[in-house]
């Protein structure tokens, strides 16, 4: 079969991911434009769960990542007020993701993690365009447009270009869909190790292989130590009023400021405030399920952020970019030539939107549960936290074999069996099971 022409538009975590997926199950060119003139990535952390960690494993990237990433123990769902903590949601402790998922949870730093994936996808002979900003996407043609006025062409155009995706709105069922502002928007910190050791209290956190999660009222804060300890790396989400303007990320955010909207949270929080200097603000915004991810001809398909932007707080915006990549990967592996590319792009969308879709609506809804005023739902959500707590407590001590929960989407986070579905569900086995069962398909990898 000839080999394809392919252009990704954007070197996020989604972009490249596709590339080093392609760029292992086929033979095609891959050529990424990105506009920056260098690889960006926010100074920030991110969470690898087993969702993540499963599909770079089978990218045979698993050994990069040890190098960089904590691996957490539990998260720790604690009581804004007084610290007490209330659930736990396991993570690494005795192997437990690895022994329920197959693959571990890590904590990393975003530079890092662009840099593997950049590595891996250029070692592959995947080429990379620096400042090529894409203005225009011709559908019909299969052609992209720069800011420079030259024209490419290609057999197949991916867009990875994130939120405010440009190429989706080439795609006409897609043209006036626009991201939606959540209620909220965050702070960001990054802390270094030397600031966290200053003071005893939060000395200990950057040690505590676990990741926090302060619930508080209408906000909450989510944080862990990254790039084995060097960083203490914090996520403080808020309400938003509708002031901040929306697609504008990394902001400089004013640490005063973001210190009075928690000055309602314990003394080991403010500890963790006070040694910050800087921190950016974030509007957080997502996508309302899309009509289609591909154009008609099948010949411009979105992956990651510009398909299924997300609210942050499932930590499944990237999983899932890693997710799409490879079920991506597997269906063009499949075409026999460019006639094949739309019946491609269905079994890609059939794989994917629904899953999306679905931790979509988890992401938004954990804004709320993680947010809930003090009153009666409150009380009622720590004792299910609570008892959750109990029984993974006994189940550890007592050391019995995992049962592995049954994955369950309907249920609400951090219930067992939709944390299951979410971080623990195979979709690579998923996706070569469904294209086994395309009759008109031989070469399934
Ligand atoms: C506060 C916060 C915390 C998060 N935490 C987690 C977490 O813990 N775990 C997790 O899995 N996910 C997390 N996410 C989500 C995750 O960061 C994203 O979903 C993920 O990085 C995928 O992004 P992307 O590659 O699709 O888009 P982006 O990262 O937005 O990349 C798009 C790329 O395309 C380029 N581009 C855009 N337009 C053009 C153009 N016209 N021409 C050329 N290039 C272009 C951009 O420069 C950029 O490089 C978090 C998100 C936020 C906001």
């Amino acid at each position: 079969m000839a080999s394809f022409q392919i252009i990704i538009i954007g070197t996020g975590i989604a972009g490249l991911a596709t590339a080093i997926s392609l760029s292992q199950k086929t033979q095609h060119q891959i050529l990424i434009l990105e506009s920056s003139s260098v690889l960006t990535e926010a100074g920030a952390g991110i969470q690898c769960s087993a969702a993540a960690s499963r599909v770079l494993s089978s990218w045979a990237l698993r050994e990069e990542f040890e190098a960089v990433a904590t691996c957490p123990d539990f998260t720790e769902i604690r009581r804004y007020e007084d610290d007490e903590l209330i659930g736990l949601i396991p993570a690494n402790v005795n192997d437990y993701s690895t022994r329920l998922r197959g693959f571990p949870h890590w904590l990393v730093h975003r530079v890092d993690y662009q840099k593997i994936l950049a590595d891996a996808a250029t070692t592959r002979g995947v080429k990379i365009d620096f400042g090529q900003k894409v203005v225009a996407i011709d559908v019909d043609n299969v052609e992209v447009t720069l800011a420079s006025g030259r024209s490419l062409r290609a057999d197949l155009i991916i867009g990875a270009d994130g939120i405010h995706s440009r190429t989706r709105r080439s795609i006409p069922a897609l043209k006036d869909v626009v991201p939606r502002r959540t209620e909220n928007y965050c702070y960001r910190a990054l802390i270094p190790r030397e600031e966290m050791l200053k003071n005893p209290v939060t000395a200990t956190l950057i040690d505590n292989q676990s990741q926090q999660a302060w619930a508080g009222q209408f906000k909450h804060i989510i944080s862990y130590p990254i790039a084995k300890g060097k960083f203490y790396n914090l996520v403080m989400t808020v309400p938003d009023h509708g002031d901040a303007p929306l697609g504008q990320y990394n902001e400089p955010g004013d640490v005063s400021e973001m210190r009075q909207v928690f000055k309602d949270f314990n003394e080991t929080v403010q500890a963790v405030l006070d040694t910050i200097d800087s921190c950016a603000k974030w509007v957080l915004a997502d996508l309302p399920p899309l009509p289609t991810w591909s154009s008609p001809n099948g010949r411009v398909i979105l992956v990651g952020d510009a398909c299924h932007a997300m609210a942050p707080h499932a930590a499944s915006g990237a999983a899932t970019s890693l997710e799409d990549a490879e079920v991506l990967g597997l269906c063009i592996a499949t075409c026999n030539g460019i006639a094949d590319l739309p019946r491609a792009a269905k079994d890609y969308e059939h794989l994917r939107r629904p899953r999306c879709e679905r931790i979509q609506e988890i992401s938004r809804e954990n804004a709320t549960t993680f947010a809930l005023p003090d009153g009666p739902m409150q009380e009622a959500r720590d004792q299910i936290w609570r008892a959750q707590k109990a029984m993974l407590e006994k189940q550890l001590q007592e050391d019995t074999p995992l049962a592995i929960p049954a994955e369950d989407m309907a249920q609400q986070f951090p219930h067992p069996a939709l944390v299951q579905w979410l971080v623990g569900h195979d979709i690579i086995e998923e996706a070569r099971t469904h294209l086994a069962t395309r009759k008109e398909i031989h070469n399934i990898l």
